[in-house]
């Protein structure tokens, strides 16, 4: 377990709502961190609808769900938030100070004040390989999230997986490795059409071969070897592999949060509605996964709950300093902590 990281707020999934919830924490004044399953921000709108437009959020006629999150991240940067991807918070318990401390699935701690749910549909966790035995080989040589470029410079890289994130994984790798191999399920690849084009010039210089076919088993016992690769019933080759990136996507999985001491409802958590916190003082619960009556699933709604969030939030941090509204269109102080002036 590394040190713990001390922060006044800790928020819990960067989807849109985590994001907004950090800018509106950082308006007031209030330090956060986020923490997010995924390699990238962006919760359902990157991961179930990048390409998809959104019609309906406040003053923004249309936008595709990916832009709407690269807006989110450029309005939350005046307050540098760091973000750490690629990991679960996997507990959460509460200290005796009234503070809490989170533990994630890479063996980092938090230590906070104050914690933010906005784990929406749940966290994201890649779709592993369905190989016997593989398994012992992950992280090793076998990744589900990003790897690092250096990694990969000299080796024989497999990507597997048919979607962008696949596609633009194999695509880089071309940079550093020796040999790349794209394998993917399907005949139509769900890319980008800027990516389908790099991918067919890089297949037709020969810098990578592009395999529609599925792992069946692999050769090695202290490092991965090889891999056994079924193309139809009567066609099994093998390939030679030091590093397998897995990409066949991310499924949702909902945190155990009775265990964090949260109450559930319907796989929920119930809040009030003026300070959207949970029934454990110094938690609250915002965007999809809080529940109250009359609750809409909408992002426009969970922005006003991460608004009044905030404010309750800084005063259980600042209970001695008057919270007064103030706007960003005349608040020098806001002003200055969004780094215009
Ligand atoms: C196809 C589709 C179209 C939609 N269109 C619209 C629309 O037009 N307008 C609209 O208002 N809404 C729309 N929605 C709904 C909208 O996307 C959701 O309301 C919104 O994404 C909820 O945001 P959130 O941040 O609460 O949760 P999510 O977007 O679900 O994000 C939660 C994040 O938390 C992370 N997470 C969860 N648990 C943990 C954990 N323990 N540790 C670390 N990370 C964790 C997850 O990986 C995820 O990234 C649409 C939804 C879908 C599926």
């Amino acid at each position: 377990m590394h040190v713990a990281i001390n922060t006044e707020a800790l928020i819990i999934g960067a989807g849109p709502i985590g994001l907004f919830q950090a800018f509106e924490l950082g308006l007031l004044g209030v330090d956060c961190h986020i923490v997010e399953a995924m390699d990238r921000p962006g919760g359902q709108c990157v991961e179930l609808y990048p390409d998809k437009p959104i019609y309906d959020i406040p003053g923004t006629a249309y936008t595709t769900a990916e832009d709407f999150i690269l807006q989110l991240l450029k309005q939350l940067k005046p307050f540098g938030t760091q973000i750490h991807t690629g990991q679960t918070v996997e507990g959460l318990t509460k200290n005796d100070d009234g503070g809490f401390v989170a533990t994630t699935s890479t063996g980092k701690a938090f230590a906070a004040k104050q914690v933010f749910l906005a784990t929406g549909a749940g966290a994201f966790t890649p779709v592993k390989l369905r190989v016997d035995g593989i398994e012992q080989f992950e992280d090793e040589q076998i990744h589900y999230h990003s790897v690092e470029q250096q990694k990969l410079t000299g080796k024989n890289v497999v990507v597997v997986g048919d979607n962008n994130n696949a596609v633009h994984c194999a695509i880089s790798a071309c940079d550093n490795a020796n040999s790349v191999v794209l394998l993917h399920r399907k005949r139509r690849l769900g890319a980008s059409s800027e990516n389908l084009a790099s991918l067919e010039q890089l297949v037709s210089n020969g810098r990578m071969q592009q395999i529609k076919g599925k792992i069946t088993s692999y050769t090695g016992s202290y490092s991965l070897q090889k891999i056994s690769i079924q193309e139809n019933a009567d066609h099994i080759q093998q390939h030679d592999v030091d590093e397998l990136i897995v990409k066949l996507g991310n499924s949702p999985k909902q945190s155990d949060l009775n265990s964090w001491g949260v109450t559930t409802q319907a796989k929920h958590v119930p809040v009030d509605t003026a300070h959207y916190q949970t029934d454990l003082s110094g938690v609250f619960a915002v965007g999809d996964i809080n529940i109250y009556p009359a609750k809409r699933k909408l992002i426009l709604c969970g922005f006003h709950e991460a608004t009044l969030a905030a404010f309750s939030a800084t005063g259980n941090l600042r209970p001695d300093k008057p919270l007064h509204l103030q706007y960003t269109t005349t608040s020098t102080e806001l002003q200055k902590r969004l780094g215009i002036i």
